[in-house]
C-alpha cells in the first residue's frame, strides 16, 4: 500500500481512507492512484512508526513540502498529522501543507484549530461552492451544517499557521468562481483554483 508518493516535486501522506463526504468529483470514484502512485486504498491506517519509517526510503533533497492529502480526509486521524508535522518539520526543516475538507472540528467533535501551531504552516481548505445548497450537492457530506462549520474553521485556524487558502476547482462558472473569491476575501484568506485532477 501506498503511504508516501511524489507528485509535481511534493512528498504526499496518505494516512485514512476515510471521509465524511463523497464528493461527485470524488478522484477516488475514478481510478485507485493518482500521478503514477501505486493504489492509495491502504489495507490498514499506517502507525507513527510505520510512517515515519517511510520517510526514511525518500532523500529529502528529492522533495520540496510534505503534503498530508492521499485518498482520505487527513483529519480523521488529526493526531496522526499533528505528530508526524512536528516529526518531519523538526528532522527534515520542510514547509508542512494540509489538504483538507475543513470539517475537522465536526469530524473530531471539538474545536480543532490550536492543534495545528507548530505542526501545519499551510491549510488548503476545499470550498467548492459558493453557498451552502450547492456545497451540499456537490460533496453531499455527513453533515447539515458542514458549510458554515467548513467557513469557521477556515477563519478560526489563521492564528495557528503561517497561510490558509481557500481552493475551488476549474469546472465551477465563472460567476461562482467569484462569488468563492469574495468569501475568501470576506475571510482574509488566500483564494486558488485549482485543476481538476
Ligand atoms: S472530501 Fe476529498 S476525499 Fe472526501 S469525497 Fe471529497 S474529494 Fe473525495
Amino acid at each position: 500500500m501506498t503511504i508516501l508518493y511524489l507528485v509535481k516535486g511534493n512528498l504526499y501522506v496518505n494516512i485514512t481512507n476515510r471521509c465524511p463526504c463523497s464528493c461527485t468529483f470524488c478522484i477516488r470514484n475514478e481510478a485507485p492512484g493518482v500521478y503514477g502512485s501505486d493504489s492509495l486504498w491502504l489495507e490498514h491506517e499506517p502507525s507513527i512508526d510505520e510512517i515515519k519509517s517511510e520517510f526514511d526510503r525518500f532523500d529529502p533533497e528529492s522533495y520540496g513540502e510534505i503534503v498530508f492529502c492521499g485518498y482520505g480526509e487527513p483529519t480523521e486521524r488529526l493526531d496522526v498529522v499533528c505528530e508526524i508535522g512536528k516529526y518531519v518539520k523538526s528532522k527534515f526543516g520542510k514547509t508542512v501543507r494540509i489538504n483538507t475538507n475543513g470539517l475537522c472540528n465536526l469530524i473530531n467533535q471539538k474545536p480543532c484549530e490550536p492543534m495545528f501551531e507548530g505542526a501545519v504552516d499551510i491549510v488548503s481548505v476545499s470550498l467548492n461552492a459558493p453557498d451552502k445548497d450547492e456545497y451540499n450537492r456537490i460533496t453531499r457530506p455527513k453533515w447539515d451544517n458542514s458549510f458554515e462549520e467548513l467557513l469557521l474553521f477556515t477563519k478560526n485556524v489563521k492564528p495557528y499557521v503561517k497561510k490558509v487558502v481557500l481552493t475551488v476547482v476549474d469546472v465551477l462558472k465563472p460567476d461562482e468562481i467569484e462569488q468563492c473569491r469574495a468569501i475568501a476575501e470576506e475571510l482574509g484568506v488566500d483564494f486558488r483554483v485549482r485543476k481538476l485532477d
